[in-house]
């Protein structure tokens, strides 16, 4: 798969060869348990401590408010139970419709009822059409029975970026628990967590080129917390179960160059992605970019191509070597439009035809040129074929 274009960054990401090569000794000779008391275990322990420090570098905070989970979702879960176990009273979350399924699908589970919990009331805060969150009717939704708002920083499938700190700064007025899934704009976007309104954050190594099954919470320091996994003292009492030593390390030096990349990403990775879309919306007639173009992450876009399905340009692109998704990865294999662009009233023959591109700092100018070669073809193709009719129409005009 030496010739693959990776252009599916938010479904998960390659493996950078330093992070790589950090974890080995930790599958190798270095693998003592951190708790041990003899130094064997103790020089692990070093490490599992560096690790902590460069994450919570990348993050802007101090390496104790970092506890580490097995992935995004478990972070993403941890925050919203514990909010709720915190504040027993209180039977009210909120969120928002364009929320992954880590925090959507809990929700919803614990509106319906979940052994041994009481029964909640959840609020969905809408977007616009561009994706933006309506903050108006967030303000509205809070009342003295809500125990926790879990708003995302960026959408996984569009980039939008979500104004988390007004929304925190709301949420400390009315003494709400906040919890922001960062999970796609950690390392793509600067932060500095100490000075913002945020009582939780999650973020998942594997979308910023550690492996897949680790994932860390940020906990602000004197903010209440009951913990999900409950067991042994580590991570503070926070999170029981022997640290996976290796992926944690893996994360560690993912964060440092993660940190060291930033810059690139607001500039190398934005002004690939957009000559590709620029390219793009020249060259394919009826293409429109899902959500707003300058409230997003430098590395997404989305792109409707209307009248064809996509699927079928996935499936064109991948002869192709192209790798790119349609709606978010977790989503594929059913033909809903994804529930990201039904909350922003994107029209249904657009939303059939979206294609998500999300670049990295190891894609290059070729392969974008390579892409801006391929596709328009590939849709010229697919009109041709397609049940919705193959008119082309002028773009002007039409709802987004
Ligand atoms: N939240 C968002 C915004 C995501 O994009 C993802 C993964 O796609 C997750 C949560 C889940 O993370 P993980 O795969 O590490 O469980």
């Amino acid at each position: 798969m030496d010739n693959v274009i990776y252009l599916d960054n938010n479904a998960t990401t390659a493996v950078a060869p330093e992070v790589r090569e950090a974890m080995l000794p930790f599958l190798g000779p270095l693998y003592g348990n951190p708790s041990s008391i003899h130094t064997f275990g103790g020089q692990v322990k070093a490490h599992l401590d560096e690790a902590r420090e460069r994450v919570a570098d990348l993050l802007g905070c101090h390496p104790t408010e970092i506890i580490f989970a097995s992935c995004g979702t478990e972070s993403d879960n941890t925050a919203i139970t514990s909010a709720l176990d915190c504040h027993p009273e209180r039977h009210h979350i909120i969120s928002t419709r364009v929320e992954h399924p880590a925090v959507k699908n809990l929700c919803q589970a614990l509106a319906q009822g979940r052994p041994g919990r009481p029964l909640y009331r959840v609020t969905e805060i809408p977007v616009d059409a561009e994706g933006l969150l309506d903050v108006a009717a967030f303000e509205d939704a809070l009342d003295d029975n809500t125990a926790v708002v879990s708003c995302m920083w960026a959408n996984n499938e569009t980039g939008v970026l979500f104004p988390v700190e007004t929304v925190g700064a709301l949420c400390r007025d009315r003494g709400v628990l906040f919890h922001t899934d960062a999970i796609q704009a950690a390392g793509k976007i600067p932060m500095n967590v100490s000075d913002l309104p945020i009582d939780m954050l999650s973020l998942s190594g594997h979308k910023l080129h550690a492996p897949k099954g680790i994932g860390a919470l940020y906990v602000q320091r004197g903010t209440r917390f009951s913990p999900h996994i409950i067991g042994g003292h580590q991570e503070g009492n926070r999170r029981g179960g022997t640290e996976s030593v290796p992926l944690i390390v893996a994360l560690g030096k993912a964060a440092q160059l993660a940190r060291q990349n930033i810059d690139k990403e607001g500039t190398q990775v934005a002004a690939l992605r957009d000559r590709l879309e620029k390219g793009l919306l020249e060259k394919a007639p009826d293409a429109r970019v899902n959500g707003n173009r300058l409230l997003r992450l430098p590395n997404t876009t989305n792109i409707s191509f209307e009248y064809v399905e996509g699927e079928a340009i996935l499936l064109m692109l991948d002869q192709h070597g192209v790798c790119a998704s349609s709606g978010s990865a977790c989503t594929t294999g059913s033909l809903e439009p994804s529930h990201v662009l039904r909350a922003m009233g994107v029209p249904f023959t657009a939303a059939h035809g979206s294609i998500r591109f999300s670049l990295s700092v190891y894609n290059t100018d070729e392969e974008i040129d390579k892409v801006l070669e391929v596709l328009p073809p590939i849709i010229r193709r697919l009109r041709e074929i397609s049940p919705f009719g193959h008119e082309t129409k002028p773009a002007a005009g039409k709802a987004r």
